[in-house]
């Protein structure tokens, strides 16, 4: 690095972006001019380069600290790969290796040294730092210095000494919290002087929000995942056991997924954790245990399948997906049992904070049940202005039918008054359809007046909209008394008649309209298999060198070289997010697989007409068998076989029973859940090679769509 490169310069040199994001800039420069700065940027935001290009840009050793282990190897890992002499000490190391790392920073060699808070509370260690030339410190997650956080760390309160060892080193923190009493924390605690504070918004625009009922949560996510193929992602749960029990049905499905829990043996929590990372598992069934020090940045979605406790924690965990900046979805289930088992808990363990859990867990159900913009509602629970809807959650999507529902809740209100108030939304629901379950029959709720009066309507759809009339004041919901549901304070004036009430439709599909999962154009269609080839290429140069594939190039550079198909090195370095030293290395891999896929696109040059599958797809409907077109197209016959799965998923006119019986692929179907790893080869083998391999792959194409289901398409 060259003592006169410009941060500008820099950040193209080693990180390979022309561009500084919004506040980088501005907090660069003044930690350049030695100020003390506290930085509060959304997980994503980009907070890392604040404190990586000050380090690169001047002369001495810049000390990092880091909470985790696994975090600052994947940190350092990611520099290493730009060209960035980095390095980390913690105790996972040999005492050989400790011994060469302090040399290199002795020698001048490396640029940033990231350590445990523990470690800088060592006094031989700050000795050792003494000797050196510290261009600064940075202090990452900085809200686990505070007891308020979520995260509190006491080992962080001893970084209050750095001000006192290091006057003249600036120090910069970092933290995605943004509660404003952590924010007045870290700053007394750490001792900053006069400090600078920036607060970049909160709002992450690639996230998509939406919230689905939480019923056949497993159907819908099933759903989901057929949609987004091989895009990785989380599914947060409340309980353990259910993180094993949806891990393993999604497995059962022919899903890469696996649980991840605090109950778990350490090894196997890293073991999950790296194959993630890997994109061996593309999807991780999880408790709030993982998360924190997870850099992938390629988690195309994260799923709740149960409701958060509060905004923050949701906020933190979706902020986990679309780091690289590209569009990115969330989910929440929501169900009103979720927030009765919050209570629960928080009654069964009680702490003098237990008014303030209500209240957030309140401000998470008032989101769930929303029908106005969601985005909106969490900035403004994180005191951020937001005056216009997003367009990019479910309720701008999909705005809500409203409907006159007065009968509806005098109908309720009738039947809960009858029932003497002592019942709960089940069995008012019950009683409401006229159930003759034997509870009821018993109890002789069959017998009063409004018994069977809303029969007309689905349980679910009943629930849904009791649900908003206890949201509106129309019925009550008494927590202490089982949960019965009472008079709320409208049912005089509803009963009445004097009040009106408005019922909002529940929305019935987990896909947005208008949906981006619809038939893309040709040119685009090219450029998604294009996307997924070099994805692959990626894969296999991260197996080879043993790194994570993001640490290659992230998604969003994987989609720039897609897009602009780079001829040659001076072209490929051009891209936005690749370095020197990554054409390096990976460059010519890149280069060769774009070359071929030209090439079999069956154009010569970089001009491609259509896409591999287009191609497949003229001469299948020229009506060539499979075959032919394999020899005419100088493919293999399982890539063409491939090819016509991948049209008849995408929508394509594929008749595939010209292909296979439907018994035969129920048959097939039968065996998948069977089967340890039910991949192409594994039921080819298991069936002694009786059916071909189409029939297997379109078994288990259908095999998806429904959980466990035997699904033909019409
Ligand atoms: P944070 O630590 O705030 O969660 P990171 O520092 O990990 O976020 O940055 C998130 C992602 O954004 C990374 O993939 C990073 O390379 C990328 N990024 C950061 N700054 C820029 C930039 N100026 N231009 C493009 N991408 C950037
Ligand atoms: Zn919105």
């Amino acid at each position: 690095m060259s003592a006169t490169s410009s941060p500008a310069q820099l950040l193209k040199q080693y990180f390979g972006y022309d561009q500084f994001r919004p506040l980088q800039a501005e907090i660069i420069e003044r930690v350049l001019q030695k100020r003390d700065v506290l930085v509060l940027m959304p997980t994503g935001g980009g907070k890392s380069i604040c404190y990586q290009l000050p380090a690169l840009a001047q002369p001495g050793l810049a000390i990092v600290v880091s909470p985790l282990i696994a975090l600052m190897k994947d940190q350092v890992e990611a520099l290493r790969a730009n060209g960035v002499p980095a390095a980390y000490l913690n105790s996972s190391l040999s005492g050989g290796e400790q011994t060469q790392i302090e040399r290199n920073c002795t020698d001048g060699i490396t640029k940033l040294l990231y350590v445990s808070p523990e470690k800088l509370s060592s006094p031989n260690f700050i000795n050792w730092l003494k000797t050196l030339p510290i261009s600064l410190f940075a202090i990452d997650e900085a809200h686990c210095i505070s007891a308020w956080g979520h995260d509190f760390r006491p080992e962080y309160a001893q970084l209050k000494a750095l001000k006192q060892y290091f006057p003249g080193v600036p120090l910069i923190a970092l933290t995605a919290t943004a509660d404003k009493l952590i924010r007045h924390d870290i700053v007394a605690q750490l001792d900053l002087n006069d400090p600078e504070i920036f607060i970049s918004s909160f709002d992450r625009k690639n996230l998509s929000l939406r919230v689905r009922p939480g019923r056949n949560r497993l159907g819908q996510i099933l759903d989901f995942l057929e949609k987004h193929p091989n895009q990785p992602g989380i599914i947060y749960c409340m309980s353990r056991s259910s993180t094993e029990d949806i891990a393993d049905k999604l497995y059962k499905s022919g899903y890469k997924a696996s649980c991840y829990h605090a109950g778990l043996p350490t090894a196997d929590r890293s073991a999950t954790q790296e194959a993630f990372l890997r994109d061996d598992i593309q999807i991780i069934c999880a408790t709030i245990a993982f998360g924190m020090g997870i850099d992938k940045s390629n988690i195309r979605w994260v799923m709740h399948y149960n409701l958060p406790k509060n905004l923050e924690s949701f906020y933190q965990e979706i902020g986990r997906a679309g780091r690289d900046g590209l569009p990115a979805k969330t989910v929440l289930f929501y169900s009103f049992r979720d927030v009765m088992n919050w209570r629960d808990m928080f009654a069964q363990n009680p702490t003098d904070r237990q008014e303030l859990q209500i209240a957030r867990l309140d401000r998470m159900q008032q989101y769930a049940e929303a029908h106005l913009c969601r985005r909106r509602i969490l900035l403004n629970y994180f005191s951020e202005e937001s005056v216009t809807d997003c367009g990019n959650c479910d309720v701008c999507r999909n705005p809500r039918t409203h409907f006159d529902g007065t009968v509806l809740a005098q109908k309720a209100l009738s039947a809960a008054i009858r029932l003497q108030e002592s019942v709960n939304m089940s069995t008012l629901i019950d009683v409401l359809r006229g159930s003759r379950s034997r509870a009821i029959v018993e109890k002789g709720y069959d017998k009063i007046k409004t018994y069977g009066a809303g029969a007309d309507l689905k349980a679910d759809e009943w629930r849904e909209y009791l649900t908003q009339m206890v949201n509106t004041g129309v019925l009550d919901v008494a927590y202490h008394d089982k949960y019965a549901i009472h008079r709320g304070v409208l049912a005089q004036k509803v009963l009445n008649g004097a009040h009106q009430v408005w019922l909002v439709k529940p929305e019935d599909r987990i896909e947005m309209k208008p949906s981006e999962e619809t038939r893309k154009p040709r040119k685009q269609a090219l450029e998604e298999a294009l996307f997924n080839h070099l994805v692959e290429v990626r894969k296999q140069l991260a197996d080879q060198h043993n790194v994570p594939p993001y640490i290659i190039f992230n998604d969003n550079t994987v989609r720039e070289i897609a897009r602009q198909r780079p001829a040659n090195r001076a072209e490929l370095i051009n891209i936005s997010g690749v370095v020197q030293q990554k054409v390096a290395v990976y460059g010519d891999a890149f280069l060769k697989a774009l070359r071929e896929f030209v090439q079999s696109q069956g154009g010569g040059s970089t001009a491609m007409r259509g896409s591999t599958y287009q191609f497949t797809y003229e001469l299948y409907e020229q009506g060539f068998p499979v075959e032919q077109i394999a020899q005419q197209r100088n493919l293999g016959i399982g890539t063409i076989q491939g090819h016509l799965v991948w049209l008849l998923e995408n929508g394509y006119n594929i008749d595939w029973q010209q292909f296979a019986q439907p018994h035969e692929i129920q048959a097939i179907q039968q065996a998948i859940p069977r089967l340890e790893n039910p991949s192409p080869k594994n039921l080819f083998v298991h069936f002694g090679e009786k059916y071909d391999y189409l029939k297997i792959r379109l078994a288990l194409s259908f095999f998806r769509k429904e959980q466990g289901g035997y699904l033909l398409p019409a």
